[in-house]
């Protein structure tokens, strides 16, 4: 079997909490990196918010990353274009709410997803990034994107139970790093839906920065109408609104994310052959 390229960056957007920026983030961090390379979205949540986001509605779906993880349909026949360049998505098909109980009975249950991009290494060969968008539990769907990826990005709403809700997904990243995928690490948290002119939210960012130390991105992305107006014209906001705060936050992050990549070692440049 190939093995996937190095160089193809595997992140997974997780926080077992619901709600936090975990979709938005995906959908706007994809498009962002998207501009300098090519990037694949997987939605793995049954709600299917990125798909709907990156303009694909429940009813235009189709077979997707359920027929990935049981094995119906190799990667190369499900994942589609979008109206981003360079940005391709594995859409949540309607029968991802089953894959939960379903993976119990099958075998390497944990491993499906990685075992399945594994046997996409030519597909994929010419992909710089795969962003995973993850459903708010921690279930068995996201233990696969945890077991498929190099990488996990929490992103964090700034409130009062922000702290503790983090030190589940991080015990359950040591757990991952233990038992399934040795080379896991934590990308990064990424404060999101941040208000300046409230108070709590700037205490929380303070006390996340003195946990996490650099692991917490520079970049805020804040509260942003035209951010939530986005997923209703099924466009990123990058599209929607590229001017708005949203937006440039997002465009922000991406460079943030690819300045870290250098620092590491990783390969920056042009896209990949
Ligand atoms: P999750 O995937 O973690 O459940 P979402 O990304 O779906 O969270 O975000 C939850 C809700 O908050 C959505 O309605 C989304 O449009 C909205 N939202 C996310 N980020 C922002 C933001 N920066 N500004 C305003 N609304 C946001
Ligand atoms: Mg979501």
């Amino acid at each position: 079997m190939p093995a996937i390229k190095p160089s193809l960056r595997r992140i997974a957007l997780a926080n077992q909490k619901g709600g936090v920026g975990k979709t938005t983030t995906a959908i706007n961090l994809a498009t962002a990196l998207a501009t300098k390379k090519r990037v694949l979205v997987i939605d793995l949540d049954p709600q299917g918010n990125a798909s709907t986001g990156l303009g694909l509605p429940r009813s235009e779906r189709g077979a997707g990353s359920y027929a990935l993880l049981v094995g119906q349909k190799p990667l190369s026949e499900l994942m589609r274009p979008t109206r981003v360049p360079d940005l391709f998505l594995l859409p949540a098909d309607n029968d991802l709410a089953g894959a939960e109980i379903e993976l119990v009975g099958l075998e390497h249950r944990e491993h499906r997803l990685r075992l399945a991009l594994e046997a996409a290494a030519d597909t994929l060969k010419g992909f710089d990034f795969i962003l995973i968008d993850c459903p708010p539990s921690l279930g068995l769907l996201t233990l696969n994107a945890l077991v498929a990826v190099e990488s996990v990005l929490i992103p964090l709403q700034a409130e009062f139970f922000a702290l503790e809700g983090v030190s589940q997904i991080t015990r359950t990243i040591d757990r991952v790093r233990r038992v399934l995928n040795p080379g896991l690490t934590l990308d990064g948290i990424v404060l999101t839906m941040f208000d300046r002119r409230n108070n709590l939210s700037e205490l929380v960012a303070a006390d996340v920065r003195a946990f996490f130390r650099d692991k917490v991105f520079e970049t805020v992305i804040p509260r942003n109408i035209r951010v939530s107006e986005a997923p209703s014209h099924g466009l990123p906001v990058l599209l929607y609104d590229p001017r708005s705060t949203g937006a440039q936050s997002y465009i922000k992050l991406a460079a943030e994310l690819l300045r870290r990549e250098r620092l590491r070692g990783g390969k920056d440049g042009s896209k990949a052959a």
